[in-house]
C-alpha cells in the first residue's frame, strides 16, 4: 500500500528531481525476485507501480519507464560486473547481512542483489543516481564495478556515477511519528475521499478547547498542510490556529480539502489505470524500447572491451 509518505517523501521529490535530468526509472521486478513467491502478486505489484507514479504525474515522454525485466541486457551485464567484484564486498551486504543476522539462509539472488543493482545503473551511462543515505553502500558496489572493468578492461568502458544525495520532507504520521505502513500511522494515498477524512480525522492532536490559540508549525495537521497547501493558505490556517476560536476538527477539515484537491485527480488516473493493464504495458514497452539503444550500446562497449564474441 502506498502511502502519502512515499509521495510526500519520495515520489514527489523524485519526479522533481527528474525535470533536471534524462531519467530512467524501472520497476525492479527481478529485484523483488529476491523475496517474492506468488506470480499474480508480482505482476499486480508491477502494474500497481507503474499506476501509481503515471498517477502522480510522471511523464512517459519525459522519464523513461519501464520494466527491468524488459531490458534482458541487464542480466549479461549483471554477469559480467560480478566477475570483477570480489565476494567479499557482498558479503557485506545490508540485506544480505540483515538475512543472516535473522538466522535466515538467504539465497543467491539477495547476496548478488548489489550486481543487478550495478548493472541497473551502469548499463544506461548513468551520472547521477539519486540515493537516500542508507543506499549509498549499494552505490558504492556500483561504483567500484565500474571502476574496475574501466581499470581491467580499459578507461571510459562504464560510466563511472556520483550519487546525488536526495532527502524529500520526513511525513509524519496519524501518531507524529514517521509515517510508515508498518506502524499502522499512514494515510494511504489513493483511499477514497470518505475512507481519507474518515483516516484525517484520525490524526492525534491538542486538546486545548475550541477559544484557546493552538500551536502550528510542529504539529502533525500543521505540518501536513504545509507539504500540501500552497503558501497564502499555510498562512491562513497558521493565524486561525494562534489566534484561537479555531479547533483542530476544522483544522483537520481544512487539511483533508487540502489533500483531495491534491489527490483526488490523481486517484481517479491510478483507478482508471489499474482497469486498463494493457494500457500500462504499452507505455512500459515504449519505456524499455528507447531504452534499448543505450543498453545495446553500454553491452557492446563492455563485450569489446573484455573479448566476448568475435573480433
Ligand atoms: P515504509 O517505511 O512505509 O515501509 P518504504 O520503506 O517502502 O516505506 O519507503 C518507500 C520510499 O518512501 C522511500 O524512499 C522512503 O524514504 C519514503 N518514505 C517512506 N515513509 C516516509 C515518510 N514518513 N516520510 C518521508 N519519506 C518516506
Amino acid at each position: 500500500m502506498v502511502h502519502l509518505g512515499n509521495y510526500l517523501g519520495a515520489i514527489r521529490p523524485a519526479l522533481s528531481l527528474a525535470e533536471q535530468f534524462e531519467s530512467f526509472l524501472f520497476i525492479a521486478d527481478y529485484h523483488a525476485l529476491t523475496t517474492m513467491r506468488e506470480p499474480a502478486k508480482m505482476r499486480e505489484y508491477t502494474y500497481d507501480v507503474a499506476a501509481t507514479w503515471l498517477a502522480c504525474g510522471l511523464d512517459p515522454e519525459q522519464i523513461h519507464i519501464y520494466r527491468q525485466s524488459d531490458r534482458p541486457e541487464v542480466f549479461e551485464l549483471t554477469w559480467a560486473l560480478a566477475c570483477v567484484l570480489a565476494t567479499g564486498q557482498l558479503e557485506r551486504g545490508h540485506a544480505y547481512k540483515a538475512a543472516l543476522d535473522k538466522g535466515e539462509a538467504p539465497n543467491a539472488g539477495i547476496f548478488n542483489y548489489p550486481v543487478l543493482m550495478a548493472a541497473d545503473i551502469v548499463l544506461y551511462d548513468a551520472d547521477v543516481v539519486p540515493v537516500g543515505k542508507d543506499q549509498l553502500q549499494h552505490l558504492e558496489v556500483t561504483r567500484d564495478a565500474a571502476q574496475r572493468v574501466n581499470h581491467l578492461f580499459g578507461e571510459g568502458t562504464l560510466v563511472v556515477p556520483d550519487p546525488h544525495i536526495s532527502e524529500g520532507p520526513l511525513v509524519p504520521g496519524l501518531d507524529g511519528e514517521k509515517m510508515s505502513k508498518s506502524k499502522g500511522n499512514a494515510i494511504p494515498l489513493f483511499a477514497p475521499a470518505k475512507q481519507l477524512r474518515k483516516t484525517v480525522m484520525k490524526i492525534v492532536t491538542g486538546s486545548e478547547p475550541l477559544e484557546a490559540p493552538k500551536p502550528s508549525d510542529g504539529t502533525t495537521v500543521f505540518e501536513l498542510y504545509k507539504l500540501v497547501a500552497d503558501e497564502e493558505k499555510v498562512g491562513a490556517l497558521r493565524e486561525k490556529l494562534e489566534n484561537g476560536g479555531y479547533g483542530w476538527g476544522h483544522a483537520k477539515q481544512d487539511l483533508y480539502e487540502a489533500l483531495e484537491a491534491e489527490l483526488g485527480p490523481k486517484r481517479d488516473t491510478y483507478h482508471r489505470l489499474m482497469a486498463d493493464h494493457a494500457e500500462i504495458d504499452r507505455v512500459l514497452a515504449h519505456g524499455a524500447e528507447r531504452a534499448k539503444p543505450i543498453a545495446q550500446a553500454t553491452l557492446a562497449r563492455v563485450r569489446d572491451a573484455v573479448g566476448i564474441g568475435k573480433a
